[in-house]
C-alpha cells in the first residue's frame, strides 16, 4: 500500500505570515504608509486583514502586494454596471480611479474600495434601456 498524503507540493504556498507580525500598508485613514498588525490570516496563510495601530483602523490587505509569484496587481477593467463583479473583483472608475470590490451589499450593489473610501455602487444592471 502506498501512502501519498504525505507528499508536499511544492507549488503550495507556505505561510509566510503570523498573526500579530507587521507589514507595512497604506492606512487610508492615516494618509501614509506605516506598519499594520496582521490581524488575521486566510487558510493560505496569507495575510486577510490588518490593523493600523495608529487608528486602529481594521482594512483589508492586498495580498498582491505579500505575494511574491502574483504579478502586480491588475489595475481592473473599466468600471461597467451592466458587468456581475465578486468581492476581490477590481476596476478602474473613470471618476475615483482603481477600486477593488470589497463585498457584494445587495444582488445589485457592491461596495468598492477606492484610495480614499468605500463606495457604493450598482452592477449587474441590464443593459437594455
Ligand atoms: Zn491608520
Amino acid at each position: 500500500m502506498e501512502k501519498q498524503t504525505s507528499i508536499v507540493e511544492e507549488n503550495v504556498e507556505k505561510p509566510a505570515f503570523v498573526v500579530g507580525e507587521r507589514v507595512e500598508k497604506f492606512c487610508i485613514k492615516c494618509k501614509e504608509e506605516r506598519g499594520h498588525v496582521i490581524a488575521s490570516l486566510t487558510k493560505r496563510g496569507k495575510i486577510s486583514r490588518v490593523s493600523c495601530p495608529k487608528c486602529g483602523t481594521l482594512g483589508t490587505f492586498k495580498t498582491s502586494a505579500a505575494s511574491g509569484t502574483k504579478r502586480k496587481l491588475d489595475p481592473g477593467a473599466p468600471y461597467d454596471q451592466t458587468r456581475s463583479y465578486r468581492a476581490g473583483q477590481t476596476m478602474v472608475h473613470p471618476t475615483f480611479g482603481q477600486g477593488e470590490v470589497t463585498a457584494l451589499i445587495e444582488p445589485l450593489k457592491i461596495d468598492v474600495l477606492f484610495a480614499d473610501r468605500i463606495r457604493r455602487l450598482i452592477h449587474a444592471q441590464s443593459a437594455n434601456h
